[in-house]
């Protein structure tokens, strides 16, 4: 299938027009028009290569919602007009004991990434895989989610990695009525770790370096801003928290925010990829305290993610932009210049030339 998109062609060149194809149809494969991608850090980060192992063209983009507009002989759960999504991840062995669990983000022998990636199964072993930053998508069944009725189509897209994110370590450490939890960062993690927490019934602070955020952490249901820069307000919150969610994405220093935790507490980290200013593991043995990683989540449990959403009404703060506006989105994010998340609107991308 012809489609086309915006990629980024080397690491120092800006996103430009790309027209490439997709997979024809296997038995199980769901074929979408893509409605909605939303921009996420980590695009921004494969665009750079800043991780090492992007793969050019990369076409960004994991925060995918769309529509059926064709399905595999072999596939039961979608059928043409379904509104439908896809996150981070496209495929994974489904036969370890992780994906027998569900844990698809964890598989034994990796899932594969939406996109700067290769496919599994290729007759062409090398094939790449291209992200939302597209007209369509081709994903195998497994890896789609449903859009549940009443979920607002042009705001949901970026709960596929922000949401599912900020989601899983939260169901992980069992948050509920009257947990402690504070969120380090307010932008497209934080913000809605925040929600996300505050729908569950937390009780729930935003560490912040500044106040500026503090009527926005207020009304997307925060409890709280705690100013991370001012020492006396940090030695009142001493063992304050339960769970601390660290969404900061760049290189940082976790030592202020680990005394936060009470006794058994954990700060989890889910917006750095890669090293952190070297840790003080004083608290960490005086309190048993813990720190920890967690990457996206699985696919069943993004879907009850989606569930959870349109029931609870739990949508994020978008700001709506057109395909040709995406380096000067990207710009922007680099500068935090975002409230919360922006979401291309895919409908602005000119079809392929015939
Ligand atoms: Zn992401
Ligand atoms: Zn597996």
């Amino acid at each position: 299938m012809k489609t086309t998109g915006y990629a980024a062609p080397s690491r120092t060149a800006p996103l430009a027009p790309f027209d490439f194809e997709r997979r024809e149809l296997r038995p199980n494969d769901v074929a979408m028009e893509v409605l909605y991608c939303g921009v996420c850090h980590s695009d921004l980060h494969q665009s750079r290569n800043d991780w090492g192992w992007s793969r050019f063209p990369v076409v960004p983009g994991h925060e995918i919602l769309g529509k059926v507009i064709a399905v595999g002989a072999e596939v039961r759960r979608y059928k043409v007009g379904d509104h439908v999504a896809v996150g981070c991840i496209v495929d994974s062995c489904q036969d370890c004991d992780q994906c027998r669990k569900g844990f698809e983000q964890l598989c034994r022998k990796m899932p594969v990434q939406t996109y700067s990636d290769t496919e599994r199964f290729s007759c062409e072993p090398t094939a790449p895989t291209y992200g939302g930053y597209s007209k369509h998508l081709v994903t195998r069944e497994e890896f789609v989610l449903r859009v549940p009725d009443g979920l607002d189509l042009s705001r949901a897209a970026p709960l596929l990695c922000a949401g599912i994110t900020t989601y899983s370590p939260l169901r992980t450490w069992n948050v509920g009525p009257g947990s402690r939890v504070g969120v380090i960062g307010l932008g497209g993690l934080g913000h809605m770790a925040v929600k996300l927490a505050s729908a569950m019934g937390a009780d729930v602070t935003v560490l912040s370096r500044t106040g500026d955020k503090e009527a926005d952490a207020l009304r997307l249901g925060a409890d709280r801003l705690l100013v991370s820069s001012d020492p006396e307000a940090m030695a009142k919150a001493a063992s304050m928290f339960e769970l601390i969610i660290d969404t900061v994405p760049v290189k940082h220093d976790i030592n202020p925010y680990v005394p936060l935790l009470d006794i058994d507490g954990t700060l989890v980290v889910v917006g750095q990829i890669g090293p952190l200013d070297e840790p003080n593991t004083m608290p960490l043995l005086l309190g048993r305290r813990r720190i920890a990683g967690s990457p996206i989540g699985g696919i069943a449990e993004t879907q009850e993610l989606l569930d959870f959403c349109a029931k609870a009404g739990v949508l994020p703060d978008v700001e709506m932009i057109r395909m040709d506006q995406i380096n000067d989105a990207f710009a922007r994010l680099e500068k935090a210049d975002v409230r919360y998340r922006f979401v291309i609107d895919m409908a602005s991308l000119p079809a392929v030339a015939a």
